[in-house]
């Protein structure tokens, strides 16, 4: 061999390893691992739960305006409250080859095997509000401080009865619990917050719990479903409230604390001689914050989800760039395969008082929306 022929056999060699290196990098169908993933113009799969409460929608909403300011595209889809379905989404996400997912899951622990052929592909993973769980395969969790959003609401009950200043004999109240959805890992949070609130006037008697329900599994609601809250409170009027009235509901969500509100009203509430009990409720949504305003529910939970979707988009954007996201909680947040780094929001109160303040003042919604 010459020496002109073993240094073109030699550029021959390295060119074509070029030419592999290159096609390894912009593999976009599927990809490999060694992938590099990121860069402006990737693209963002966001898979949302439903479209049946406007805080998803605005979610998707103002993800989809952060990424795009930050120079990405995106694939928004919603589940529509099926689990089949929002697995099959995020497979057809990864087989068009996106470089990150978000996912606020419906069912925390059927995405396993689907989030295990995005890992196969170097596909990080934001766990979005719900935490995702049973797998290793989610990379960072941005949410709010869900124990702290059931401590609020009990909070507010407790405050409300005047249980705090009225000394041992204020009281007893009846009181009545519902939970969320039984698959949402936010559920037992929301509870275990509320629960340990509410608990020392249980143990005291000065709240009552007529049903006798008070145990997780007897007081969840699947998928959030405010007509299911609606036939239980039915239900639990008829079989434990004779004579009785009911002072305080908690309810860990907006929607089924209007569900709540027509089964009370069906039942003679709502008048001067039989007002309404307290109601909490979540997510300050329009519905809700107008009930407020007109004096039936009586108290919502505001998070500020444009802050939420400003934060997932960082974390994404920060993986995708091989940085470490902004964190603040690394231990609470146990998927039951690790500890998931979270960075945790502040949950506020609301009601009548200071509705107009947190909620108008802060543009969060218009007053205009509020007529
Ligand atoms: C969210 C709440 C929401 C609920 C129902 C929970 O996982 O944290 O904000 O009210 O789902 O959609």
């Amino acid at each position: 061999m010459t020496m002109r022929t073993s240094r073109a056999a030699l550029t021959a060699v390295v060119a074509s390893l070029a030419l592999a290196l290159t096609a390894c990098g912009q593999s976009s169908d599927g990809g490999s691992k060694e992938e590099k993933k990121g860069g402006k113009g990737s693209t963002v799969g966001i898979a949302m739960p439903t479209k049946s409460s406007e805080r998803w929608i605005a979610d998707g909403r103002n993800m989809v305006a952060e990424f795009e300011k930050l120079g990405y595209k995106t694939d928004l889809q919603y589940g529509e409250d099926d689990v089949d379905q929002q697995v099959s989404q995020i497979e057809n996400m990864i087989t068009k080859g996106v470089d990150v997912l978000v996912i606020a899951s419906i069912d925390g622990r059927a995405l396993g095997d689907v989030l295990g052929q995005a890992a196969d592909q170097g596909i990080k993973v934001i766990s979005y509000d719900r935490l995702i769980l049973g797998t290793e395969n989610v990379d960072y969790y941005a949410s709010f401080d869900n124990e702290k959003v059931g401590v609020l609401q009990a909070t507010y009950l407790v405050d409300k009865l005047g249980l705090k200043d009225g000394g041992d004999d204020q009281g007893p109240f009846n009181i009545e619990l519902f939970a969320g959805s039984p698959d949402d890992n936010n559920t037992r949070y929301f509870f275990q917050g509320a629960w340990k609130t509410l608990k020392p006037y249980i143990d005291k008697k000065q709240l009552v719990v007529r049903s006798g329900q008070t145990q997780l599994d007897q007081i969840t609601t699947l998928r959030w479903d405010g007509g299911t809250a609606q036939r239980r409170m039915d239900d639990l009027l008829t079989k434990s409230y004779g004579s009785e009235d009911v002072d305080a509901v908690l309810s860990p969500y907006d929607g089924i604390s209007i569900g709540i509100l027509s089964a009370l009203k069906s039942d003679g509430y709502g008048t001067s001689a039989k007002p309404y009990p307290i109601v909490t409720g979540q997510d300050a949504e329009v519905a809700s914050v107008k009930s407020i305003v007109a004096g039936q529910q009586t108290q919502t939970v505001f998070k500020d989800f444009r802050t939420l979707a400003k934060q997932a988009a960082q974390m994404a954007d920060a993986v995708l760039n091989d940085k470490k996201p902004e964190v603040n909680d690394e231990k609470s947040y146990d998927n039951e395969k690790k500890v998931v780094p979270a960075y945790l929001l502040d949950p506020v109160s609301v009601d009548k008082a200071n509705y107009r303040s947190v909620l108008v003042d802060s543009g969060y919604l218009k007053a205009s929306d509020l007529k």
